[in-house]
């Protein structure tokens, strides 16, 4: 019998892919840093018995459509938002993401995001590198504490509960809103639940974590950046469309808020034009946020592992969704 045929979207590193090459016909599109051309891909699915995708591919009704044999999707991300659930279960494919595995990963660059933020690290650093420090000064590069401060996260799910651990090691308060309470982070971490606005009212850095839904595009708007108080820094690791990038803009330069730290962007990759880049008070990260080599290579297993699974009849790893 012929072995099952895994397109990968992506070229993946032959270490993490030989261990699966007994038991599958993997190929993959060649290119590390460039998309799959969407043809290739639309050719690709109509033989593939599974695929892995990357978060830059839509996966929607014109891929589940040309199908024949397609059984699961495996998506490089704990995230799904460019997968079409739905026509995923239409098609009858499983849908697979990578929970829990980038938790701590993602957390770390979170927090350092709003390190980086608050205390002006990368001004700091381009200043010293363009040979504009002359002199010591009292108020050189002078940035705001994190210690102590008021750490608010919406969507405090793994990602954001593992953030609110790290805040305790800098004895911060922390609040959180989500859909539900979670009592048993309450408990563990000391958080505390409020709702959205009040969130936004008392916090000094505001982390975004929660999921691209229908329900939370566009949820950081014009009104909630004026909620938020002036020296507030807001953190998003989430995804980009979750904010309106117009009003983050018109509140950092019209000082409503003090700055953000930005790993996700509305349409990635941006380029150096984007008016957020032009903003000292912006530091970007081009979705970096579970990127460890050692993470990386975790969910690339867990993709192939979760796919050997639903090959071999039994129930995925980690499925998500309606798939
Ligand atoms: P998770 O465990 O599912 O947590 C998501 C949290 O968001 C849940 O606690 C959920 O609580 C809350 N939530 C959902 N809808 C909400 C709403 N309308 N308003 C307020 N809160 C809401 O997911 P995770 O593993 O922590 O990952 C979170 C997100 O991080 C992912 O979806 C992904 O987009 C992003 N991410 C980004 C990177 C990166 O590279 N930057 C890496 C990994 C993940 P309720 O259901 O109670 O509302």
């Amino acid at each position: 019998m012929s072995k099952p045929f895994v397109y990968i979207t992506r070229k993946l590193p032959e270490s993490v892919i030989e261990a699966f090459e007994s038991v599958f016909k993997i190929e993959m599109w060649p290119e590390e840093e460039v998309p799959v051309e969407r043809g290739v891909l639309l050719e690709k699915v109509q033989h593939a018995d599974a695929l892995i995708t990357m978060l830059s591919d839509q996966v929607n009704h014109e891929i589940f459509e040309k199908q024949t044999n397609l059984k699961v999707v495996a998506n490089l991300a704990v995230g799904y938002d460019n997968i079409d659930l739905n026509a995923a279960k239409e098609a009858g494919v499983v849908v697979t993401n990578t929970p829990d595995v980038l938790t701590d990963t993602t957390a770390d660059l979170t927090f350092g995001l709003l390190l980086a933020t608050a205390r002006r690290l990368m001004e700091a650093e381009r200043y010293v590198k363009n040979n504009s420090w002359e002199n010591w000064a009292p108020l050189l590069m002078a940035g705001q504490d994190v210690h102590h401060k008021t750490i608010g996260i919406v969507g405090m799910g793994r990602i954001g509960e593992t953030v609110a651990k790290r805040a305790t090691g800098f004895e911060m308060e922390i609040l959180y809103h989500n859909r539900s309470r979670k009592r048993e982070a309450e408990e563990k971490i000391g958080a505390t639940y409020v709702g959205f606005e009040e969130l936004l009212k008392r916090s000094d850095f505001v982390v975004c974590l929660a999921p691209l839904t229908e329900e939370t595009k566009g949820m950081f708007n014009k009104e909630a950046f004026e909620r938020m108080k002036s020296r507030a820094i807001f953190i998003n690791a989430s995804r980009g469309a979750l904010v309106d990038e117009e009003a983050l803009y018109d509140a950092i330069h019209q000082n409503v808020i003090a700055g953000a730290g930005l790993d996700v962007f509305k349409n990635e990759p941006i380029s150096a034009d984007h008016p957020l880049l032009t903003l000292e008070q912006v530091v970007a990260t081009p979705h970096i946020g579970s990127a460890s080599e050692e993470t990386r290579k975790t969910m690339m297993t867990l993709c192939l592992d979760n796919i050997q699974h639903v090959l071999n009849g039994k129930e995925a790893k980690t499925p998500v969704g309606a798939g």
